[in-house]
């Protein structure tokens, strides 16, 4: 019997690269307006600097740390990290938390399951503070019983370590849960790999829809059957598509 959910947060729960490209809109016209340089320009030095940052890490939630990729990026133009890195921090997640929204029926959806008595987690690539700060502004705030981070386990999805995390949390065997998320890599591969039966929220079109491993591809919440969870997870023992 499922008794528990775990939910991917960037892309699974609202729409990351939507709010991610007006974020990096007023990062660059605070970097035209200090420094004179032209958004492509800094797209691309923005670019190099993650790249740097991501190959120093290689792996645990730092290399997503966006006050590393503003510092690096004031290095690599000359200017004063001490002066501007927090400020281009604050103008990126303050316009990116301004316009943040949950996809539609999203959190209908996890109040329905609360409501029925499932556990709730979120299993997430990221840093603790600003997934935080997402959860509570996209209305999540009173929904969600626990949170692991690649910040608390210093490894990242698909890695079995965050997605058993999740479960010792929630007290439950893999079987027992279910997992939404939107990286088939990261999220479907790797809940799968631990015996978690993955829900693939499919709503940019993927390249490719693998037979292997066993999931449900959904495109919208709304496609879920939120005020029958039982019923919904039933399927999943006879494997039937979700409808
Ligand atoms: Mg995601």
């Amino acid at each position: 019997m499922i008794k528990g959910a775990i939910f991917d947060i960037d892309g699974t729960l609202y729409d990351y690269h939507a709010n991610d490209k007006i974020a990096m809109k007023k990062l660059c016209d605070f970097v035209k307006e200090k420094f004179g340089i032209e958004e492509e320009e800094f797209m691309e030095i923005y670019g190099r600097a993650r790249s740097i940052v991501k190959m120093r890490l290689t792996e645990g939630a730092s290399q997503h740390n966006r006050i590393l990729f503003c510092q690096t990026a004031l290095e690599l133009i000359g200017q004063n990290p001490f002066i501007y890195a927090v400020d281009m921090y604050d103008i990126y997640w303050n316009t990116f938390l301004s316009e943040i929204k949950p996809f539609d029926g999203a959190i209908e959806f996890v109040r329905e399951l609360k409501a029925s008595g499932i556990k709730t987690a979120v299993c997430t690539d990221m840093t603790a503070h600003i997934q935080f700060r997402k959860l509570k502004k996209l209305g999540f705030a009173e929904l969600i019983d626990y949170i692991v981070t690649s910040e608390e386990t210093g490894l990242e999805k698909p890695s079995p370590a965050m997605f058993n995390l999740a479960l010792e949390k929630l007290n439950m065997d893999p079987h027992e849960a279910v997992y939404f998320g939107d990286s088939l890599e990261r999220d479907i591969y790797g809940s799968a790999k631990v015996g978690i039966t993955p829900f693939w929220l499919t709503a940019v079109s993927p390249e490719f829809l693998p037979d292997d491993p066993p999931y449900f591809a959904f495109s919208s919440y709304d496609e879920l059957d939120a005020k029958n969870p039982g019923k919904l997870f039933l399927k999943m023992d006879t494997r039937e598509e979700v409808e």
